[in-house]
């Protein structure tokens, strides 16, 4: 254990944000020998028992195996998950649908899990965990790093002492900007609106993705018929449908939606998300790692944040306990750099893709719309494109 000072709180590793990826750090490293801090701004009881965000995370079944590792999916309910079978991609008016599925194992591409439940049960697992301190309620920010040191200070004048930071503060993380690391963002001008639908007809377990003119529409499979609705319209726009009543809300998604899915009515306040994409130039430096949202922050239109950012955790973690293991100090540089580079593999091109598609899908000039036609036809008549999409769907290849 080091420090400096006397009047310091002195740990192995500190985990700045209790988000789903710093909780997943901290349950990977729940048997480790090490020290760990893991703080966050907002007090205990609404880390416990978290709001209700509108977010359903289509999770991959690579991330499923991960977070029973973790021992977090055992704590989810019956009614905390729904299976997601397949995925479809419509275009427009068109009839034409790209179906996506696992052709292999016939089993279901993953799970839709609200971000609630899953940043409440990894919250119960590091809760439980002997070696790691929650420090909550409280904001921080990096006092010093140096060579056999890295320490935080927090806005209660408390100072933590570690050998190494992760930073797993948000896509507009503080701490990766107070360390000079620039990042790649993308702001799309667009808002994304989310929230609970009951519908007369069924879905199928289908998640379906549907771009029409100036609009993408999601509808992601919930528990008794009931779906999560995902709109992405242009800022402006959405400043309009904030003003509507829940009725009038669910009047107008019945219109977006062509009453695909029959009748509707909310069962959920919506929630409002601004679309930026965020891309680091460097997850790590002595002393200091990013994680989750801090490193990679996508579009939420391939689902991918989360799984991301759980991968990343398992990562990090393997360099973690592996210098512990070896005797090596956990802050040293080479370590990071391993994690650095297998997380930018894993991670670079579909960060890419994913704001490729999103773009050509907002573009509704004549060019964009026939790409997007010929796109989807193409994808199906090239059944290794499509196999190599539904590989990342079900994870398979995370
Ligand atoms: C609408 C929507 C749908 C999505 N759907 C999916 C999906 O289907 N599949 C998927 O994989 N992903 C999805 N995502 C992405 C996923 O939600 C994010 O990737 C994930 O929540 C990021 O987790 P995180 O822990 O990195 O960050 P966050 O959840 O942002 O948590 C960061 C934490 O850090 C704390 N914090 C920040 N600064 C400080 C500080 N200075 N001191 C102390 N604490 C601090 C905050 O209080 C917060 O608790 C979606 C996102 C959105 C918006």
């Amino acid at each position: 254990m080091i420090g400096k000072e006397d009047d310091m709180s002195e740990y192995d590793l500190i985990i700045v944000g209790a988000g789903p990826a710093g909780l997943s750090l901290a349950a990977r490293l729940a048997e480790a020998p090490l020290r760990v801090a893991l703080i966050d701004k907002t007090p205990a009881p609404a880390l416990a028992d978290p709001a209700y965000d509108g977010r359903e995370i289509a999770l991959t079944r690579a991330s499923i195996e991960r977070l029973r590792t973790l021992g977090a999916w055992q704590r989810l309910g019956a009614e905390d998950s729904a299976p997601l079978a397949r995925a479809e991609v419509l275009d427009g008016a068109s009839s034409y649908v790209l179906p996506f599925t696992d052709r292999r194992r016939r089993e279901p591409l993953g799970a839709l899990v609200s971000n609630a439940a899953l940043r409440r049960t990894l919250f119960e697992c590091v809760q439980e965990q002997q070696n790691c301190d929650l420090v909550l309620g409280a904001t921080a920010r990096i006092a010093d790093i140096d060579g056999t040191c890295a320490s935080v200070a927090l806005d209660n004048d408390r100072t933590l002492a570690g050998k190494l930071i992760v930073a797993a503060d948000t896509r507009f993380s503080n701490l990766r900007q107070s360390q000079g690391i620039g990042a790649h963002m993308v702001d799309f001008g667009r808002t994304m609106l989310v929230c609970r639908v009951r519908h007369t007809r069924a879905h199928n377990s289908i998640a379906t993705e549907w771009f029409a003119n100036g609009q993408t529409i999601a509808m992601l499979p919930l528990l008794d018929r009931q779906s999560s609705f995902v709109l992405t319209l242009d800022a402006m726009e959405m400043a309009d449908l904030k003003r509507l009543s829940a009725k009038a809300l669910a009047r107008e998604i019945e219109r977006r939606t062509q009453r695909r899915w029959g009748d509707i009515a909310l069962s959920s306040e919506p929630c409002y998300y601004p679309l930026v994409a965020v891309y680091a130039d460097r997850f790590a430096a002595p002393r200091f790692a990013l994680l989750g949202d801090a490193a990679v922050g996508m579009h939420p239109v391939t689902a991918h944040g989360f799984n991301f950012g759980l991968r990343g955790a398992f990562v990090l973690g393997r360099e973690i306990l592996a210098a512990n293991r070896n005797g090596r100090d956990l802050g040293a540089i080479q370590g990071l750099r391993r994690y650095e580079q297998e997380h930018r593999r894993a991670t670079l091109p579909l960060f890419a893709a994913t704001n490729a598609i999103a773009k050509l899908y907002a573009d509704e000039r004549r060019l964009a719309r026939l790409a997007r036609g010929a796109g989807l036809r193409l994808m199906n008549l090239a059944p290794g494109a499509r196999r190599l999409v539904e590989s990342s769907l079900s994870g398979a290849h995370a």
